[in-house]
């Protein structure tokens, strides 16, 4: 068996082995398939796709080409959330530390930001001295003592997924569901978790922009987790604005720990609590969805959650002070008001536009090895559907980087649309919620 064979059947559209799936991604760990060839077999996947039963033995190769993490022993059940990626979504760093209040364990392992979309793991990171490179014993440690770890992919997790990561993002194979689904699930099942909430975004800032390829995605993922003996559901929500109020690692923290001591935006918050009151739901900790929603509001308004997120950035060596007094935080070098050319109201703003300026302004990384500037972003005074008037100010920019003022107002008022009625229909955040097992109106839960 040699790697071009391999390729060459993909590329012809055929149904790849398990022994043929582990050969060429050992080989690729081990450095004896070159980037080039496991370049080519990206993009023959990208094109040509892969069945369930190959999706299932890349996601088993990738999980087995590093350690797996064993959380059984854990008095609280261990489970975990997962976006797709968006832009302003901070929901984990709100949600983990409430789930932890409300009596489960957190295993966390997130990703750094790319391209338009962010990353937990840079959010964290903006906070002076917080450490998400704990070793897998820390990891099993604080979970035991604190209920809530919140890391980075280490060596150990799949390594095979965080090389082939590298290559996808700069071979143009990141939009391909077996390889989405087999490097978010391959993660997951390695870090011990016992279930799996999925928020699955869609829409102009998400990965597969349209619904039928975002239900697609879903559908793989709790198949391919359930499959491996986790219970897996997944809510689809909409991404085509940004999320909240605020696009940039420090700022979207700071709009964090707002959400924490219960002054969070309505779209951030309703996201997060209906992903929460699922994850009670599907633990057993709670018998239905409103019954879980009115409990993570009582643990919000009760600072038990801001509590739990303080302890866990103490826990992790992170600036407790910063936290309690966010103002201290140091500034970015320019800040620029983006205001309403006309009365109006705010018809859309392109969540992708939007993530591509702030990568732009330093918020993210064009390639890995890039410098994020933390205090860069955007923060929205006005959202979807709110009056301007001619003057106002629609959103704050700030920056450090030498950016002419021109090229901001130019691609500030090509992601933004002003419309002189107020826009019609009924945009729904939480379009689905898909589980192999029951169904759950979040019509009638949430979107009001
Ligand atoms: N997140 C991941 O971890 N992997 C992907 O391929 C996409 C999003």
């Amino acid at each position: 068996m040699t790697a071009e064979q391999i390729i060459i059947k993909k590329r012809n559209g055929k149904e790849l082995s398990e022994d043929e799936i582990k050969f060429i991604i050992n080989g690729f760990v081990d450095g004896e398939v070159p980037d080039y060839q496991m370049s080519a077999l990206l993009m023959a996947i990208y094109f040509q796709g892969m069945n369930f039963e190959e999706i299932f033995l890349l996601t088993k190769a990738m999980i087995e080409s590093g350690e797996t993490v064993n959380l059984d022993h854990l008095e609280k059940f261990p489970i975990d959330k997962h976006s797709t990626g968006g832009v302003g979504d901070k929901v984990s760093l709100i949600l983990a530390p409430l789930m932890a209040a409300a009596g489960l364990a957190i295993p966390m392992m997130s990703g750094r930001g790319l391209g338009h979309s962010g990353g937990t793991l840079d959010k964290l990171e903006s906070i002076p001295g917080f450490r998400t490179n704990l070793s897998l014993k820390e990891y099993v440690s604080h979970l035991e003592k604190y209920s809530v770890a919140m890391i980075g992919q280490s060596q150990k997790i799949a390594p095979a997924d965080k090389k082939i990561y590298a290559l996808r993002d700069s071979t143009g194979t990141v939009p391909s569901i077996p390889l989405v689904v087999a490097s978010i699930m391959s993660k997951k099942i390695a870090e011990g978790a016992k279930a799996l909430v999925l928020d699955v975004k869609t829409g102009k800032g998400a990965f597969f922009v349209s619904e039928e390829k975002s239900l697609e995605l879903a559908k793989n993922l709790i198949a391919v987790g359930e499959r491996f003996g986790m219970t897996v559901s997944a809510l689809m929500t909409l991404m085509d604005q940004p999320l909240g109020n605020s696009v940039g690692n420090w700022l979207e923290t700071r709009e964090a720990i707002q959400a924490l001591k219960g002054n969070g935006a309505k779209d951030l918050m309703d996201v997060t609590i209906a992903l929460g009151a699922e994850m009670l739901c599907q633990t057993g900790q709670e018998s239905n969805h409103k019954k879980a929603i009115s409990k993570l509001s009582d643990i919000l308004s009760s600072g038990k959650a801001y509590q739990t997120f303080v302890t866990m950035v103490k826990s992790q060596g992170g600036d407790v002070s910063i936290v309690n007094n966010p103002d201290h935080y140091p500034q970015s070098k320019y800040k620029r008001d983006f205001v309403s050319k006309k009365d109006g109201y705010v018809d859309s703003i392109d969540a992708l536009k939007i993530g591509v300026l702030a990568t732009e302004l330093g918020a993210g990384r064009v390639k890995m090895s890039d410098e994020i500037d933390y205090t860069a972003g955007l923060i929205f005074k006005k959202k979807e559907g709110d009056r301007v008037i001619k003057g106002e100010t629609i959103a704050e920019v700030y920056y450090s980087r030498d950016i002419s003022v021109t090229e901001i107002e130019e691609k500030m008022s090509e992601a933004i649309h002003i419309s002189n009625e107020k826009p019609g229909g009924d945009k729904k955040l939480i379009l689905k919620y898909i589980s192999s097992q029951k169904e759950v109106d979040w019509g009638s839960l949430l979107n009001g």
